[in-house]
């Protein structure tokens, strides 16, 4: 798709929003030999490549001034072999698809807290979400990728195959080729404990809360967010407006076993919205809506580190004079088997590290940015240890 196309202007963009960064075409490959052929023109035409899977880059980096968008969510292809307990499947499928399609079997493979994220893209990141503690991050279960490198050449990389490769791949970006094709092991995950919990957002709180997660068994994984609560039905009215904690919990472990798991969790009291029950697994990931919404501006950060404690009061000062369209602080516990794998076995530059802690601050105009960093780097701040970047 070029420029001239009547589609092209949406075609150009990503999840998130920010400077004109404006490619030259955009092409949308549906199988591996859209791929070879588009790297190809690219290199023949020396034109640069922005791979996009699900457009889900902070830094955008789905797209390219100038170069050439490859848009492979047309590789959306899955099989399962519930025998050998894995899952063959198309890069640009998304997270929530394969999990539906695992699901039907009973399993699932961990990615992150959200539906719409390419499986190609999380790979590349790492995968940190709601089956981290209990199996590792996405990498940890990836068993072999198929690969169009720079030079157009198709390439199996895995422990045998390419193996230097199959190490960079596993969370060192998208800098090595273009995925097209990755196969993962599967777990036994039919149904889990999970849901969202809501506390209010006290300094004690967040602090409470980073304890308890670090402290619980390996079958928990939790995604939480101090912000300002949105006019969210199943809170009352009056609680609109006011700063909570909201935590995305999944516990997938044993059914009879999770009221205990959760004990510490409700005992930080306060609690302003309890929905954790059993549920299939899928149903971590709800509908996500805003279709036709403006892309989202944000200044994003994210850190990896050992304790949170330093930053929650500024978290909680933070909320109380809030700026821009959305502020908000998110936290998850990794730990357990995340650290099963020795830190030099992928590229993955941060196991080692317990938290992934971000800082965001939305805006609604590209103008107001200098102030939305100025937050977010000033509670980063706060996270003395910190290593930037995910
Ligand atoms: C709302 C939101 C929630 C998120 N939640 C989580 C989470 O819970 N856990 C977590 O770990 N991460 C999370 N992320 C981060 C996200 O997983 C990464 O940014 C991921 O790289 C996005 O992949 P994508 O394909 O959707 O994005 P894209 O922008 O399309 O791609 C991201 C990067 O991966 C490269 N890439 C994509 N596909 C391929 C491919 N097939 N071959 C080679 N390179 C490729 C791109 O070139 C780009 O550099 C979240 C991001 C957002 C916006």
């Amino acid at each position: 798709m070029l420029a001239s196309d009547a589609a092209f202007a949406k075609a150009a963009t990503v999840f998130y929003g920010g400077d004109d960064t404006i490619p030259a075409a955009v092409a949308y490959a549906r199988d591996l030999d859209d791929v070879v052929v588009a790297v190809r023109h690219a290199r023949e035409n020396d034109l640069e490549i922005a791979v996009r899977g699900g457009g889900h880059s902070p830094a955008r980096h789905g797209l390219t001034d100038g170069g050439l968008v490859l848009d492979v969510s047309g590789l959306d292809s899955m099989s399962v072999d519930p025998d050998t307990r894995t899952a063959t499947a198309g890069a640009g499928l998304t997270a929530g698809a394969y999990t539906a399609s695992a699901a039907e079997h009973g399993l699932a493979t961990g990615f992150g807290d959200t539906g719409t994220v390419s499986i190609g893209g999380i790979t590349v990141a790492g995968g940190a979400g709601f089956l981290s503690r209990a199996s590792g991050l996405t990498i940890d279960n990836l068993l072999r990728a198929q690969v169009v490198t720079a030079d157009g050449d198709v390439v199996e990389a895995s422990e045998r195959e390419h193996p230097d490769l199959f190490w960079a791949l596993r969370g060192g970006g998208g800098n090595f080729g273009v995925v097209t094709e990755l196969t993962f092991r599967l777990h036994p995950v039919a149904k889990v404990t999970g849901g969202m919990l809501v506390l209010p957002a006290t300094a004690d709180i967040i602090r409470g809360f980073a304890a308890a997660a670090e402290a619980a068994p390996r079958s928990l994984s939790a995604v939480s967010t101090a912000m300002i609560a949105p006019p969210m039905p199943f809170l009352p009215p009056e609680l609109h407006g006011t700063a909570v904690l909201l935590s995305f919990m999944c516990d997938s472990g044993d059914a009879a076993a999770a009221p205990a798991v959760y004990q510490p969790f409700r005992d930080l009291g306060g609690v302003l919205a309890d929905m954790i029950a059993p549920i299939p697994y899928p149903q971590m990931f709800p509908p996500e809506g805003n279709a036709g919404a403006p892309a989202p501006i944000v200044a994003l950060s994210t850190a990896m580190v050992d304790s949170i404690d330093s930053v929650a009061d500024a978290v909680v000062g933070a909320l109380a004079n809030p700026i821009g369209a959305m502020q908000a602080f998110q936290f998850r516990i990794l730990g357990g088997a995340v650290r099963d794998m020795p830190h030099e076995a992928t590229a993955y530059a941060h196991r080692d590290r317990l938290i992934m802690a971000n800082a965001v601050v939305a805006v609604t105009d590209r103008d107001e940015l200098p102030q939305a960093w100025a937050r977010v780097n000033g509670l980063t701040a706060h996270l003395a240890d910190g290593q930037g970047a995910y």
